[in-house]
């Protein structure tokens, strides 16, 4: 019998990789309802790693997940195509005014136990790396030495899923609408998945995978599993402003900012009362006037000449109890695996995260990194792992 992997983005199919490359042979079916993710996070996604978080789980996620986007052309080498994701180091540049100081010093030294290459710079520090930066307000930067950038993530998740197709993945165009459940003992057993077309999967052991949309998925095993769709919008712009070594940057405001080919892309976070569950995936075309515009040519002189040249919208796949990714065996559900709620960090977090799922089905529990803090049992215990850094 399969394991069944509900979801083909860059989560599902790390895992589907991951799993027939730690044990080639093993029978692996991937779920995907839409073969084009035309609203899959993963194609719609900002594509960045950072070393620069709040937790060690993260930072250690991290870690991994950098050295496997470095070796990401001879990993995931296939039939000859050597897939090249284009990784930039060009680091990430957060600045801090005086009320945030103390909680950038407190992550800065989280990080630099878990070995992260990172630096703290005084205002003089960063005027001199960065003379186009307006820095009247800030008292402490932090920036990324190495380990962190940007890079085409779709080309990822393409070369993931090609990968674990070579390797005998079955990849299946279809929708998954329900699991045929069984109990004994008490406890409850996905016997099958049932889809669309009106086929069942039986399945050993079945992995959600689902994005955005993994709540419902979970609510099949009569769980809430608290993952809803954010929309966020990022805009691509156009500028003559020169900025030499432009990192990604996270303003104190709350916007963020990289280079992107020839331009940029900026995007920011909306206001608790204005950030619905599922809105449209319009772009936030007003914001860019009224929010992002003003607060970008406050931080960049330069940035008075902008033009917005596009913009797109996709969902952050947000776990509104913590902010932070919700990993492993269900309590209530004895072969269902959750691997949701990345909360917009998900692209970064799928080589440690597929590595880790991988181990857990195939041997009972994790064998590298233990992933264990990522458990749902948290939410059970009200112990939330609060992510300070989310952008
Ligand atoms: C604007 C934006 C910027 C971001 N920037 C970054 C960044 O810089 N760095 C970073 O690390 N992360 C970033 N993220 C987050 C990252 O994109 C996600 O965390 C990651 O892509 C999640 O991958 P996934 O495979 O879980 O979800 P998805 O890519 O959404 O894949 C889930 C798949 O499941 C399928 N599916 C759902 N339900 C079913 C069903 N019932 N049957 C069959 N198929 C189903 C969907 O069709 C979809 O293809 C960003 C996200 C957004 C929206």
């Amino acid at each position: 019998m399969s394991i069944v992997i509900i979801g083909g983005g860059v989560i599902g199919s790390a895992i589907a990789y991951e799993l027939t490359r730690q044990r080639p042979g093993c029978e692996v079916v991937v779920v995907e309802r839409d073969p084009s993710y035309a609203q899959a996070s993963s194609a719609l996604s900002a594509s960045s790693i950072r070393q620069q978080f709040s937790t060690d789980i993260n930072v250690q996620i991290s870690a991994y997940g950098i050295g496997f986007l470095r070796n990401v052309g001879s990993l995931l080498a296939c039939n000859g195509d050597v897939p090249d994701i284009g990784l930039h180091e060009g680091g990430y540049l957060y600045l801090a005014t005086a009320a945030g100081e103390a909680t950038l010093r407190d992550n800065h030294g989280l990080q630099k136990r878990h070995g992260a290459d990172v630096a703290l710079l005084t205002p003089a520090e960063l005027a001199a790396r960065f003379p186009w930066l307006a820095l009247q307000d800030v008292t402490l930067g932090s920036l990324g030495l190495s380990g962190e950038g940007w890079f085409d993530g779709y080309l990822l998740l393409t070369a993931l899923r090609k990968k674990a197709q070579s390797q005998g993945v079955c990849y299946v165009a279809d929708e998954a609408m329900g699991f045929d459940l069984a109990a004994s003992d008490g406890v409850q057993h996905v016997a099958a998945v049932r889809l669309k077309s009106g086929a069942t999967l039986p399945c050993s052991q079945v992995v959600n995978a689902g994005g955005p949309w993994a709540g419902a998925i979970a609510a099949w095993a009569g769980i809430a599993l608290p993952v809803v769709g954010r929309r966020r919008t990022v805009f691509h712009l156009a500028s003559p402003a020169q900025l030499p070594r432009c990192p990604l940057l996270i303003d104190t405001s709350g916007i963020w900012l990289r280079p992107e080919g020839s331009g940029f892309i900026a995007g920011f976070a909306p206001p608790a009362d204005q950030d619905a569950d599922f809105a449209p995936l319009d772009p936030e075309y007003h914001a860019f006037e009224e929010h992002v515009w003003p607060l970008l040519a406050e931080r960049i002189p330069g940035f008075e000449a902008l033009r917005m040249q596009g913009a797109w919208a996709g969902y952050y796949e947000m776990n509104t109890f913590d902010h932070n990714a919700i990993v492993g065996l269900s309590p209530d559900c004895d072969n269902l695996v959750f691997a949701n709620g990345f909360s917009g960090h998900g692209l970064q977090q799928c080589p440690a995260v597929g590595r880790g799922v991988a181990e857990l089905l195939l041997t009972g529990g994790y064998q590298s990194l233990d992933l264990s803090p990522l458990s749902i049992t948290r939410i059970a215990r009200n112990a939330p792992l609060l992510e300070k850094n989310v952008i």
